[in-house]
């Protein structure tokens, strides 16, 4: 699922950090990056090495691609929603494995295993251990050290900014709230079926960043799921 995201150096009114693709809500990403900080078990060091990259996936990977393989490029952006759910699960049972936490039906995940895309990367992981080695169903962007999301130019859904001061993470989510005049080149009133395609057809005419919670680095892992949800019901204000 494309849910953009960006993880985070700084404090609440001021960050620089990098990008991530997909499933960035706090039980996928947030989690993420609460296990990943743990691994390190040296706060600074996470710090110092994330900005390094240009990109959430990247950095992970230490700049190898985990589409392709192929080192030194940018962030990689895919073009087909598989890709990611092969590279995470490699064979047909870890990627069953992979979905079973996820809300979709077992017909459904038999299907998506069976698509022709899912053939392909299923050979081509045995054959060279990468999905996507030809660069078929992603692309790189061009590597940039100034490729970093600042506070300054917001422009996603779900922000993790560590501080290495406080020791905290800070949860924040993306609001919009619909005012004024209806944006006439968006609106579609074939479309305006319930309430939010009435949303989507206004535009976000206004939208700011709100924190959804403060994690401390030091207490115990907090429930992820509970913090989506929370987020979740943030998202107008
Ligand atoms: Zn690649």
């Amino acid at each position: 699922m494309t849910t953009h995201g960006v993880v985070a150096i700084g404090n609440k009114n001021r960050w620089v950090g990098v990008y991530n693709q997909q499933d960035s809500f706090p039980s996928c990403l947030g989690e993420d990056v609460w296990d990943t900080i743990k691994e390190y078990g040296n706060l600074n060091k996470f710090v110092r090495d994330l900005l390094k990259y240009d990109d959430w996936i990247n950095f992970l990977n230490k700049g190898v691609c985990p589409y392709c393989g192929k080192k030194g490029f940018g962030r990689p952006y895919n073009k087909i929603g598989f890709l990611r759910e092969w590279t995470k699960g490699k064979t047909e049972d870890g990627v069953r494995k992979y979905f079973e936490d996820l809300p979709y039906s077992p017909e459904y995940i038999e299907k998506f295993l069976h698509e022709p895309e899912s053939i392909e990367f299923r050979d081509n992981i045995e054959r060279t251990n990468y999905p996507d080695p030809e660069c078929k169903y992603h692309k790189h962007e061009k590597l940039r050290r100034t490729n970093k999301i600042t506070s300054e130019r917001p422009s996603n859904e779900w922000i993790y900014v560590v501080d290495p001061i406080t020791k905290q993470i800070i949860v924040m989510t993306g609001q919009y709230r619909v005012s004024g005049k209806p944006i006439r080149r968006l609106l579609d009133i074939d479309r305006l079926t319930d309430d939010e395609d009435w949303i989507w057809n206004q535009g976000f005419i206004d939208n700011r960043y709100a924190v959804v919670t403060v994690v401390d680095l030091n207490g115990k892992k907090p429930d992820w799921n509970k913090i989506h949800h929370d987020g979740d019901d943030m998202k107008e204000f």
